[in-house]
């Protein structure tokens, strides 16, 4: 028999919790600071019968076909399949960037020598990411470039991270590729769609066996470690070793919601506003699981610095700088508990969407099944 204290009821938490589980002769125990499971996948239905994401939007999306398999045993997913629009020179136009966008952007003459131009140089289908879209050495390709770059990421990402798109990690903005498609959805994946009852009952239910305990509001310093032969901690290592090397930075986001007395506010669920306003996006919630309502719930998304005690992590800052902080910070946390594995956005410092959070989990567990 062995004891496992998996630090973090999130997605890679109640991941690795679940697995172990499957083994009758292992306990668990789950514990988390906060007042609820699902970390920042928390989802609730409120008073208007709309699922609310507290901590934003949350859409799953996935080709890894075990993550799937994984999860479709706690929850049936809808088809729902993410659009977003930013909304650039007042009109709302597709995201990523496509030949969909080039036809809303730009009159009909400039769009088609665009496009010729563009297949004249690239394959139909092609993902490419602002940076290196930059590097064009026809005129219009170049006007094309200078356009996206300004009116899609340049202030976007000021707002999002506090610095311009040539001073983050290029890995960021390449999660918004220019597409050379006629495809407007966000995710490409070949499985996507929100939890039918929520994040949040999936995740219970990952929770839910004999052999695991959850225990709330709990601090990882609370617990006596004795008892636990092994750990698996999902938090944020910088905090857990007392900062002793410093903070590793994080950006925070906060959102502000208003309920609205008609069916929709907006065309979709998500609506971006690179240029305008100090938000950088708007949800509206009811989207995601065609909730019926008369009312409706949008959240305005304001980006800041993450600061101890004041606001949650929500994103690590990719970047060779930070790396190598936490490579510091994970070389001392390994010397002082032999026994304890790292995972998770916060645990590893990786800018994880859920599917590659589920996948990092099940990889770090099978060593112990
Ligand atoms: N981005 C942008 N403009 C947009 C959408 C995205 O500049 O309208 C950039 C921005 O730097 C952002 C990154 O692309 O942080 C990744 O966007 P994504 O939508 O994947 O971010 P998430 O949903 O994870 O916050």
């Amino acid at each position: 028999m062995s004891k496992f204290l998996v630090v973090g009821a999130g997605i890679s938490g109640a991941t690795v919790a679940n697995i172990l589980s499957n083994d009758d002769k292992n306990e668990i125990t789950v514990i988390d600071r906060l007042d609820h499971i699902a970390g920042n996948c928390f989802d609730y239905r409120d008073d208007n019968n709309i699922m609310i994401h507290k901590y934003g939007s949350h859409i799953f999306h996935t080709s890894d076909k075990e993550v799937w398999t994984f999860l479709r045993q706690f929850t049936g997913f809808n088809t729902y399949m993410h659009r977003v629009v930013a909304v650039i020179e007042g009109n709302e136009l597709p995201l990523p960037f496509n030949f969909n966008t080039i036809r809303m952007a730009f009159p009909q003459i400039l769009a088609e020598r665009i496009e010729r131009k563009l297949l004249e140089k690239f394959q139909y289908g092609t993902k490419i990411p602002i940076r290196d879209f930059m590097e064009q050495d026809d005129e219009d390709l170049r006007f094309l470039a200078q356009y996206i770059y300004e009116n899609v990421f340049l202030h976007y990402t000021e707002k999002q991270w506090g610095k311009s798109p040539d001073q983050i990690d290029g890995a960021v903005t390449a999660r918004v590729p220019v597409y050379l498609s006629r495809d407007d959805r966000y995710f490409q994946n070949t499985y996507q769609g929100i939890p039918l009852e929520g994040y949040t009952s999936m995740i219970q239910r990952m929770l839910n066996c004999p052999n695991i305990k959850v225990q709330l509001n709990k601090e990882f310093k609370e617990v006596d470690l004795k008892g636990y032969d092994f750990i698996f901690y999902t938090g944020p290592i910088d905090e857990l070793m007392d900062y002793r090397l410093g903070q590793l930075p994080y950006r925070s986001v906060h959102f502000e919601l208003e309920t609205y007395d008609r069916e929709h506010y907006q065309s979709g669920a998500a609506v971006n506003y690179p240029n305008n306003y100090e938000f950088t996006r708007i949800h509206e919630y009811k989207y995601y699981l065609n909730d019926k309502s008369d009312k409706t719930v949008i959240a305005k998304e304001y980006s800041e610095d993450f600061v101890p005690g004041k606001n949650d992590r929500y994103y690590p800052v990719p970047g060779e700088e930070n790396t190598e902080l936490y490579n510091r910070y994970l070389a001392l946390a390994q010397e002082k508990y032999p026994n304890m594995r790292f995972l998770g956005r916060l645990g590893d410092y990786r800018y994880y969407d859920m599917d590659k959070a589920v996948r990092r989990a099940l990889d770090v567990v099978k060593e112990f099944c």
